[in-house]
C-alpha cells in the first residue's frame, strides 16, 4: 500500500497471540530441525531456552539437557525452523479496505484491525515483521499496545525504520509505477539523515531509475523492485542493497482485487507490472543479488504470507533459498542477525514447526502447526501442551 510519500514505520517483532504466561525456562524436542544457514536437516534435536525466552543451547537430544524440572515440548514428529520474518507488511491494512472503501476506515479503526492482523500473522509462523506504512501512526500504537501488554503477546522491537516512496505505485491513485518521485539528491539527504539517527531506510521503488537512485543514495532495501534492470542488479550487488520482491500478491490482486474494491486503474497497472516483476526477481536472484522475503501483506489477507514461498520456488529459487530469504537474510536486513532468523544460542526462542519436509515441498510452510514466540507457545496443533 502506498499512500503517502514519506512514512515512518516500525519493526514490530513478534506480533500478538502469545499467552502471558511464558517466563519459565524450557525446551522443545524436534524430530527434525532445519539449520537455515547450512541448509542441513538435523535429526532429534533439543532447543533449550531460559526464562527470558532466549535460546541457551541447541544440540542432539542425546547430549543436551533440558532445564531442571522442565519437560520438553514434544515435536518429535515435526520439523522445526526458526520463526519466519516478513520484511514488508501492512498490519493495519486489510484487502477489503482498498480504493475508495478505505475512506470509510477511521484511524482508530485501523489500529484495531492491526491488532487482529498481528495475531493472524504470528499464528501463521511469522514471529517478526517489518511494518512499512500505516496511516496516522497506527503502527506505532500497535507496537506500543503490545509493549504495554494491552494486546496479548510478548514482544520486542527492533530499529525504527524510515520508508520513502521513490517511485509511483500500483495501488496508489494517479501515479505510474515507473515514475520517479524524488531526485537522487533528495534520496541521499533522506538516507543520510536516517542513518545518522541509526535508522535503516526502505525505498518503495518499482521504477528502473528510482531503484538505481535509491541504491546510489545508500538506501538499505528496495521494496517491490519491479522494473529493476541489469545495471540496477549490478548496483544492488555492489552496494549490498537488499531487494524485496512481493511476488505472491499479484495473484491475489488479479483474482480478487476488483471484488476487494481496488480501483480498475490499479488492476491495469498490476497486469503490466506483475509478470515483469517475477521475471526480474528470477534474474536478480540468479545474478547473485541479496533478496529478503517481503510480501506486502494487507494487499492480500494477513496470515497468507507463506504463500509467497511457492512463488519464489516457481520463479527460480530452491526451497532453502526462499527459507533463507525469510530467516537469516531478512534478519540481516533488519540488523537483527545476532538475535533472530536462526535457532542458535542467544537468539530469541522463536520456533515454528511443520509436518513434512519444507526442503522438498516448501508449501508445508503454509500450514504451520506450532509457533513459539520468546519461549511462549502461541499455537500447538501437534497435541496437548
Ligand atoms: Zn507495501
Amino acid at each position: 500500500m502506498r499512500r503517502t510519500l514519506l512514512l515512518f514505520s516500525f519493526v514490530v517483532a513478534s506480533t500478538a497471540g502469545a499467552p502471558f504466561a511464558s517466563a519459565a525456562p524450557g525446551a522443545v524436542r524436534c524430530g527434525k530441525l532445519l539449520d537455515v544457514r547450512s541448509g542441513r536437516m538435523l535429526t532429534d534435536q533439543l532447543i533449550v531456552f531460559d526464562a527470558n525466552g532466549t535460546i541457551t543451547a541447541v544440540g542432539s537430544a542425546a547430549s543436551t539437557s533440558a532445564p531442571h524440572g522442565a519437560v520438553p515440548i514434544d515435536l518429535s514428529s515435526a520439523t522445526c525452523l526458526p520463526g519466519l520474518i516478513d520484511a514488508h507488511t501492512h498490519l493495519t491494512g486489510d484487502p477489503t479496505n482498498n480504493g475508495y472503501q478505505g475512506l470509510g476506515i477511521s484511524i482508530p479503526r485501523e489500529a484495531i484491525i492491526g491488532a487482529k492482523n498481528a495475531r493472524l500473522t504470528v499464528r501463521a509462523g511469522f514471529t517478526t515483521v517489518r511494518n512499512v506504512g500505516a496511516s496516522g501512526y497506527t503502527d506505532v500504537a500497535l507496537r506500543d499496545g503490545i509493549d504495554a501488554g494491552d494486546i496479548e503477546g510478548t514482544v520486542k522491537y527492533g530499529a525504527d525504520l524510515i520508508k520513502v516512496c521513490a517511485s509511483g505505485g500500483v495501488l496508489s491513485k494517479g501515479d505510474q509505477p515507473g515514475t520517479p518521485q524524488y531526485t537522487l539528491e533528495e534520496l541521499q539527504a533522506i538516507a543520510e539523515e536516517a542513518h545518522k539517527l541509526g535508522r535503516k531506510v526502505a525505498a518503495h521503488a518499482h521504477g528502473t531509475q528510482s531503484i538505481k537512485d535509491a541504491i546510489h543514495a545508500g538506501i538499505d532495501s528496495i521494496e517491490h523492485s519491479s522494473l529493476i534492470d541489469d545495471e540496477g542488479i549490478a548496483l544492488a550487488r555492489q552496494h549490498g542493497t537488499y531487494l524485496v520482491f512481493d511476488i505472491y500478491n499479484d495473484d491475489f490482486i488479479l483474482q480478487e482485487g476488483a471484488k476487494a474494491g481496488m480501483l480498475p486503474e490499479s488492476i491495469e497497472k498490476e497486469k503490466k507490472i506483475g509478470r515483469l516483476q517475477r521475471e526480474n526477481f528470477r534474474h536478480a536472484f540468479q545474478s547473485g543479488a541479496k533478496i529478503a522475503f517481503g510480501t506486502d501483506s494487507g494487499v492480500y489477507p494477513h496470515g497468507d504470507n507463506a504463500k509467497q514461498f511457492a512463488k519464489m520456488v516457481e520463479w527460480g529459487m530452491k526451497p532453502i533459498d526462499a527459507i533463507q530469504a525469510a530467516t537469516i537474510r531478512a534478519a540481516d536486513l533488519l540488523g537483527w542477525s545476532a538475535k533472530a532468523g536462526a535457532l542458535e544460542a542467544d537468539h530469541y526462542a522463536d520456533i515454528i514447526a511443520v509436518s513434512g519436509d519444507p526442503l522438498s515441498d516448501v508449501r508445508v510452510l503454509e500450514s504451520v502447526k506450532f509457533v513459539m514466540k520468546d519461549g511462549a507457545v502461541v499455537r500447538n496443533d501437534f497435541g496437548a501442551k
